[in-house]
């Protein structure tokens, strides 16, 4: 399996915003892109004064932030993109649909990981069920009616303790219920646009595949 092994907060300051990839430490005072925001690399900060992007330049940068906000490499979001053009609707909604209903993104969304990173960890070292059978895949997509678990034998780990004391099932996403008790999840509907929070015009990614 293909891994991202550069500096991850390098793709935060080359998107020019924060992506939240690294749990807590993007809220504390040693986020990298606090500190340092202009693009990385030798002439990063003369970067941010060149001229204006062209039009590709833009759907370029759009489908990257996506792409890195979620953890996937090219090949797969391409396939992702394929997909969501065979569903019924607007191509970008779709894509963004089937991205947020990777089971990685759907723990991180439950809160039962700090990041969509360390719940792809999580899930290959086997800590999640999923209807009551371990899975131990990242991209497994989601369907309404699935339920989530973290399995009975790493609730006693001290990690997944911690976790249950600072679960807020507040912060759920409507489309996801959270029972904090247990430390599992409901997927209650498909996410529509509106419930995705994420800054983002998709219809530039359209655009980029589309040339
Ligand atoms: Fe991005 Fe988080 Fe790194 Fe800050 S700490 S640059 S938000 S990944």
């Amino acid at each position: 399996m293909a891994r991202y092994v550069d500096s991850v907060c390098k793709q935060c300051r080359r998107e020019g915003e924060k992506l939240f990839l690294k749990g807590d430490r993007c809220f504390s005072p040693k986020c990298a892109f606090d500190k340092r925001s202009y693009p990385p690399g030798l002439h990063g900060r003369q970067a941010q004064f060149r001229r204006k992007e062209s039009d590709y330049g833009v759907q370029l940068r759009e489908k990257q932030k996506v792409r890195r906000l979620y953890g996937v490499f090219e090949r797969q979001f391409r396939r992702y993109f394929a997909q969501a053009q065979r569903h019924k609707g607007l191509t970008g909604e779709n894509m963004l649909i089937i991205l947020e209903s990777r089971l990685d993104n759907v723990i991180y969304r439950l809160g039962l990981a700090s990041s969509r990173a360390q719940a792809r960890q999580l899930i290959s070292h086997g800590h999640f069920e999923v209807n009551d059978g371990k899975t131990n895949v990242p991209a497994y997509l989601v369907s309404a009616g699935d339920k989530i678990a973290v399995c009975e034998s790493s609730k006693k780990k001290t990690f997944f303790k911690n976790f249950a004391k600072e679960l807020d099932e507040a912060r759920v996403p409507s489309w996801l219920r959270l029972d904090s008790k247990s430390l599992s999840g409901e997927v209650l509907s498909m996410p529509t646009r509106d419930q995705i929070d994420i800054t983002l015009n998709e219809q530039l990614i359209v655009e980029y595949y589309s040339r």
